[in-house]
């Protein structure tokens, strides 16, 4: 089975706007335009992980995700 991952699909300046999750193509909660980028990454990956915990529940799952999650919202 394929393990979720977090698709940004929108990132204007490198900042994620919209997201979605690879296994369900539900969208994911990227949070309100005025929050900074360390506190918007924060809440994608509270929100990232929650849509696992409802939706995809296996301890491995969110371990993946979250690795998963660190890579796809690394600096570059
Ligand atoms: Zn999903």
């Amino acid at each position: 089975m394929e393990n979720p991952g977090l698709i940004i699909t929108l990132a204007p300046e490198g900042q994620p706007r919209h997201a979605k999750c690879s296994a369900c193509d539900a969208d994911i909660d990227v949070g309100n335009e005025n929050i900074q980028p360390k506190e918007r990454k924060q809440k994608l990956n509270a929100s990232f992980a929650e849509h696992i915990k409802t939706n995809h529940q296996r301890e491995d799952f969110s371990q993946a995700a979250a690795r998963i999650l660190r890579e796809a919202t690394e600096d570059r």
